[in-house]
């Protein structure tokens, strides 16, 4: 054996040490890399499930997340989606993408429904399905195989290796432990941001109760194969008896919905990608009810959709036409995306203040 076949065995045999004898494992994978991984399991998902955009239903789901972000630990660009499906079921995605369905929306009330967020969030927050992946990782390439696909491959969205991820991200289970720190921390949490933890027996007796539906498709799910344990609920029972909370205020139903709410909303209505041609007259209302500026031009990049514009109350439609084709809408698409996708005016409202523009 050479010195220098010597030093690579010594270092080989040292980095496993490292490695195994760390309680948690080094973090293989960056926040960074788990970002580009969650989006696109964000989607396939996406791409097996249509994305509701029922605006009720979408400002509820802010309305009962919002105190439960507030005091989460990481600080992610937290997306909260609806599937537009029947089944009473929620699904967290690394990177912090949180979905929960239809049914699960129809079936719950708020404080069973910030449950199941705040049990969702908690297999985000504790980096539960990128530690499966690095465990799997290890596992199938071993240490050294491992860092070097995630140190030299690209991990971003669309490459090869992100997908391979992406793949393993949804045909990986959280174990039972995994589970029941979801919904301890969920618990926790749901008494730190002001809300009633006793919501989380609740929310899993009626999970139990409607175990038969379930999304075999996306492992990972809040109900899974495994029938939810008497044990969970008994712990859930005991664990929110103990905690002293403060009850948040509870903010105005009656509220008006705000600006950044709406533009959320035809964010989201954007991205499930109506058609350019025949936009829906529902998306088309609220864009018109829209009061902020323009979308920016990297959200808008790849997409096709609606753009909302405002302009000054003194200039004529003519004006408006001219301006916005000759001038406006390049500076602010950016005169590229412009030329790429091209716009064409839909709408001129009667207020001739606010445009509706279609990107295609
Ligand atoms: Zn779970």
């Amino acid at each position: 054996m050479t010195r220098s076949c010597r030093f690579a065995l010594v270092a080989l045999v040292a980095t496993w040490l490292i490695l195994l004898s760390t309680p948690a494992r080094a973090a293989l994978i960056s926040e960074k890399q788990e970002i580009a991984i969650g989006k696109q399991t964000a989607a396939e998902v996406e791409r097996e499930y249509r994305v509701d955009t029922d605006l009720t239903r979408n400002e509820r789901l802010k309305r009962v997340a919002a105190p439960l972000l507030r005091v989460a630990e990481r600080k992610l660009d937290w997306q909260l989606r609806i599937l537009d499906i029947p089944q009473v079921n929620a699904l967290a995605v690394p990177g912090g993408f949180i979905y929960t369905t239809r049914g699960l929306m129809e079936k719950m009330p708020d404080r069973e429904l910030a449950f199941v967020l705040a049990h969702e969030l908690q297999h985000v927050e504790r980096r539960h399905s990128i530690r499966q992946l690095e465990s799997s990782l290890y596992r199938q390439l071993g240490v050294l195989a491992a860092i070097q696909l995630l140190s030299k491959g690209r991990v971003s969205q669309g490459t090869s290796n992100t997908i391979a991820l992406a793949n393993m991200v949804v045909s990986n289970r959280y174990t039972q432990d995994m589970e029941r720190e979801a919904d301890s921390e969920g618990i926790r949490m749901m008494a730190r941001a002001g809300l009633d933890p006793h919501g989380a027996v609740e929310a899993l007796r009626t999970l139990q109760s409607n175990n038969k539906s379930s999304m075999p498709k996306f492992l990972n799910s809040l109900v899974g194969t495994h029938p939810l344990t008497k044990d969970r609920i008994r712990h859930a029972e005991e664990l929110a008896g103990s905690l002293a909370f403060t009850a948040a205020p509870v903010p105005d139903v009656q509220a008006p919905v705000t600006d950044s709410v709406r533009e959320a909303q035809v964010m989201l209505a954007l991205e499930s990608g109506p058609s350019p041609l025949s936009p829906d007259p529902d998306l088309m209302r609220l864009a018109l009810d829209l009061q902020t500026p323009p979308l920016s031009e990297s959200r808008l990049e790849g997409n096709q959709g609606l753009v909302v514009w405002t302009f000054p109350e003194n200039l004529t439609e003519s004006q408006v036409n001219h301006g916005l084709m000759n001038q406006e809408i390049p500076r602010v698409l950016g005169s590229r995306t412009f030329q790429r996708y091209g716009v064409s005016i839909v709408q001129l409202p009667e207020s001739q203040r606010r445009v509706v523009l279609v990107v295609r």
